[in-house]
């Protein structure tokens, strides 16, 4: 018998949740464990950085956890309210508003409260355990092993399920041996590295392009943060987290356009030090940021893996690369996935199947809710990291009609449908170019949810299903960097 039935690998956000929805939809016997490395004291750190995030969260994706399993979150995991996320344009002539109210959260208190959340539902705990991969017995993942730093022992617990919740480096992922179906490595590409720092200031003056107490504040600019963006969100009227990210090719390129040997480090400095209205900053020694005020960390954007389960063993959160493509936002997907897999895990634990195809149907669940759309998203970002800050303007002042803004701030994939009307001017070939673009991406894109909404029903249509999209997007990501030479 199995010391577990479930052992969550990786105690931080979607760990948590996904431990919480398992307690919440299995009967009261299920025994879960959760694992992580990091000390009791230092519960869902990422990494020696500390919590490195933006910290920022939709209202959406809260209260979707909160209405399935009756998990609710408040003061002091939530440090502020917003009303939602503004992306300007390089030149700041344009502003989009997407995602809607939302949540500045304190990344350090949130997994205090919900660790605690989670042992009051009977949820274990084991601390200072570094895994380094899962347990097999033939085909079936059946425990996980690593060492217990405690007693610098090897560790190991079995389980009838193994949740990999251990973030976007996973070493369960990166060494898995019974899936041909799960991805286990990303193209460095598809991976931000990213920075900010959390701290205090003083208004030099008001300007809502710069901060803005109530709305995080996103700036897409290929010089400050090329292949990403910069943001500036409000934790306070006078307290921010602010950072960029940047694609490490992109940057390279950038920095030979410039003449100049930039980093994410640097490129933070001279960000912060632009800012007209964040002046005379301190980094925050809030108890509560004491050790996160500071850090660079990886964040991956692309679609989810192109499978998620095989026996035994199920990714959720950055260790299945959930961010959205164009944002980087993994808090939402995060959440959807958790509350989703507590019932996937609670039915395949009661129906005494836990093989591959027993847990097939979270594949599906995710898709559904969230996951149809993130390939298509993956391609646009693509494209977009391609453009001049020019075209970026441009293509945001003139081919942004009001139904792509409703879209992009629903999180999907804008159709451009005003691209294709009668007297629209498109002035210069360089911008004929971001048109051509921005059709083809939309056109793509209702390819790619359509072939998502054809998601095989059991694992035996993956590899044709897998082919054909890998085929699509092959094809799509040459084309869209060639709209970039
Ligand atoms: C700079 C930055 C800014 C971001 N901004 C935002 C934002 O504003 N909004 C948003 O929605 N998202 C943002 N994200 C993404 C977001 O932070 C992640 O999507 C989210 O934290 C994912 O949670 P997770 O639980 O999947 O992984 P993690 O938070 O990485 O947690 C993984 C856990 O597993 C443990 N672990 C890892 N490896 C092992 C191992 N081998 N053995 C044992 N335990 C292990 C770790 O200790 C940790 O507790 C940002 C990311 C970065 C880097």
């Amino acid at each position: 018998m199995a010391d577990y039935d479930v052992i969550v690998a990786g105690g931080g956000l979607a760990g948590t949740v996904t431990a919480q929805a398992v307690a919440h939809c299995s009967n009261q016997n299920t025994k879960i464990l959760v694992v992580d490395r990091n000390a009791k004291s230092l519960p869902g750190r990422k990494s020696l950085a500390g919590w490195v995030c933006g910290d920022a969260c939709s209202k959406e994706a809260v209260d979707f956890m909160t209405s399935r399993i009756k998990v609710k979150w408040g003061r002091p995991e939530i440090e502020h309210d917003v009303k939602g996320v503004m992306a300007f344009s390089p030149d700041r002539e344009t502003s989009i508003p997407f995602d809607g109210d939302g949540y500045m959260l304190n990344r350090q208190k949130l997994p205090e409260i919900q660790n605690k959340r989670c042992e009051e539902m009977g949820v274990e705990f084991d601390y200072e355990i570094n895994l380094t991969g899962l347990i097999y017995e033939g085909h079936q993942a059946v425990g996980v092993q690593g060492i217990d730093n405690k007693n610098k022992q090897p560790f190991k617990k079995t389980a009838r399920i193994v949740i990999d919740a251990t973030g976007v480096t996973s070493m369960l992922r990166n060494t898995l041996k019974n899936s041909t179906k799960i991805e286990r490595r990303i193209d460095r590409r598809d991976l931000e590295s990213t920075g900010r720092y959390i701290m205090y200031f003083d208004s030099a003056k008001n300007d809502p392009a710069e901060f803005d107490p109530d709305y995080c504040i996103i700036h897409l600019d290929q010089d400050i943060a090329p292949g990403g963006y910069g943001w500036v969100f409000p934790k306070a009227g006078n307290k921010v987290n602010i950072g960029l990210g940047v694609e490490k090719s992109l940057l390279e390129r950038r920095n030979q356009r410039l003449g100049k040997k930039d980093n994410v480090e640097s490129l933070m400095r001279e960000y912060l030090q632009r800012n007209t209205v964040i002046k005379n900053t301190r980094l925050s020694e809030d108890p509560e940021d004491i050790g996160n005020n500071t850090g660079i960390f990886q964040v991956s954007v692309r679609r989810q893996n192109d499978c998620m389960v095989s026996g035994g063993y199920v990714l959720v959160g950055d260790s299945a690369w959930m961010p959205k493509p164009i944002d980087a936002g993994g808090i939402g997907p995060a959440l959807i996935a958790g509350t989703i897999l507590g019932n996937n895990v609670a039915q395949a634990l009661e129906a005494n199947d836990v093989s591959e195809a027993g847990l097939w149907q979270y594949n599906l669940d995710f898709i559904e809710e969230y996951g149809y759309k993130t390939a298509g998203l993956e391609l646009f970002r693509r494209l977009v990291q391609q453009m001049t800050n020019d075209q970026i303007s441009y293509g945001m002042k003139h081919f942004l009609g009001n139904m792509d803004v409703e879209a992009i701030s629903k999180g999907e994939h804008p159709d451009f449908s005003g691209l294709g009307k009668l007297g629209m001017i498109i002035r210069g070939a360089m911008n004929k170019t971001v048109a051509d673009g921005l059709r083809y991406t939309s056109r793509e894109n209702r390819w790619l949810v359509d072939h998502y909404n054809k998601y095989p029903g059991d694992p035996s249509g993956f590899d044709e299903w897998s082919k054909t999209l890998h085929r699509r997007m092959d094809g799509a990501f040459e084309k869209v960097d060639a709209f970039g030479r």
